[in-house]
């Protein structure tokens, strides 16, 4: 951390700075210039990279845990114009020198350099036939892991708010059917050990990325975590929210793009495939890409899902529905089994032409 002072700051007021980051037991190192006063602050996996050069500047380095004194109110004390700091804010999820890592969902691994994963099912779990029926459909043409809502997020609370614990039980009996793992949301701190009897990894939806005592309670389970991106969240939004989950102890966290709320209306929300990149380049977490929550309409997932795996998403979730008119949540952007079935090879293909299998 570097802390700049401003150009008319008195000795009296760069001196308290300095007795301040000295009271948390942190070494200071002080540079001058004719004008300003730099104060930087270096802690053990922070070092200070660069001084900034120039004869009217001096630079205070400060060294121990820069978190210790980022949480303290240095930037309001009078004299100190900016604090920048050295070392990124995310420690766990940052990719460093880390390769990629891959998370077991069930068994299943996504991330790394695994093959890609299509998880797939239906938005809700509405009966034990109906789930049972396309956990069988979506198996068949290729999905490694099955997903539906047990506890759906519903933006009415008089709309279909799912089955619950018999929603979990007939996941549950889906999976020892089709050998699929299964990926259900958690909406509630309250709902995570009835959860954790029945699934292979937690979802938090996009309107609980930031529900900061969730993301800590999952960070104390034993079951991953699929931590979808808040639609109007940033990627660094995302990767702090994760941060929470990882600094708990979970180190299997699986990030997805779900979509963001931007000035377009004519999709659902604006599939950001720019993340993907951004999000491997930024961290080692596996991410993977809903086309369908993103853009919305059925007809186009195909065109999304492809070019989600092009972007080189380490893991597709697409809804899938053998009625989607009756739907009981999501029906209009659910695709319909044959298109399904239709879409994997391509899928494959482009898959191929990347170099990873599916
Ligand atoms: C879902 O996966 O069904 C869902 C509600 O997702 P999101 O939180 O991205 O809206
Ligand atoms: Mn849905």
């Amino acid at each position: 951390m570097i802390i700049i002072t401003r150009p008319n700051a008195t000795e009296e007021q760069i001196a308290r700075v300095v007795t301040r980051v000295r009271e948390f037991g942190l070494d200071a190192q002080i540079s001058r210039g004719a004008s300003r006063v730099i104060i930087g602050v270096i802690g053990p996996e922070a070092l200070l990279r660069e001084k900034p050069r120039g004869a009217s500047r001096v630079i205070i380095g400060v060294i121990g845990p820069e978190a210790l004194l980022r949480e303290k109110p240095i930037a309001s004390m009078a004299g100190v114009e900016a604090i920048v700091p050295v070392s990124k804010a995310y420690k766990l999820a940052a990719r460093d020198s880390r390769g990629a890592s891959s998370v077991s969902v069930g068994g299943v691994p996504v991330g790394g350099e695994e093959d890609v994963v299509l998880i797939s099912g239906p938005c809700s779990v509405e009966s034990r036939e109906q789930i049972l029926s396309i956990a069988r459909i979506v198996k068949k043409s290729g999905a490694k892991i099955l997903r539906g809502g047990a506890f759906k997020p519903r933006t009415s609370p008089y709309s279909f708010q799912g089955l619950r614990e018999d929603g979990l039980r007939f996941l549950a009996e889906a999976r020892a059917e089709t050998g699929l793992p299964v990926i259900t949301e958690i909406m509630d701190t309250r709902d995570l050990s009835v959860i954790e009897k029945y699934a292979d990894c937690l979802q938090v939806g996009t309107r609980n990325m930031q529900n900061f005592s969730l993301l800590k309670e999952v960070g104390r389970s034993r079951l991953p975590v699929l931590l979808k991106r808040g639609f109007s969240a940033t990627i660094n939004d995302l990767i702090m929210s994760a941060e929470y989950i990882l600094s708990e102890g979970n180190m299997n966290v699986i990030l997805c793009e779900r979509g963001i709320r931007t000035f377009e209306t004519a999709a659902r929300y604006t599939l950001d495939l720019s993340a993907v990149p951004l999000l491997k380049a930024k961290t080692h977490l596996p991410i993977i890409v809903d086309p369908t929550h993103a853009i919305g309409l059925r007809e186009f997932v195909p065109q999304m899902s492809l070019a989600a795996l092009a972007a080189g998403a380490d893991a597709l979730m697409i809804e899938v529905h053998d009625s989607p008119d009756l739907a009981k949540s999501d029906g209009d952007q659910a695709l319909l089994p044959t298109v399904f079935d239709e879409l994997v090879p391509q899928l494959r293909a482009v898959a191929a032409a990347i170099g990873r299998d599916l």
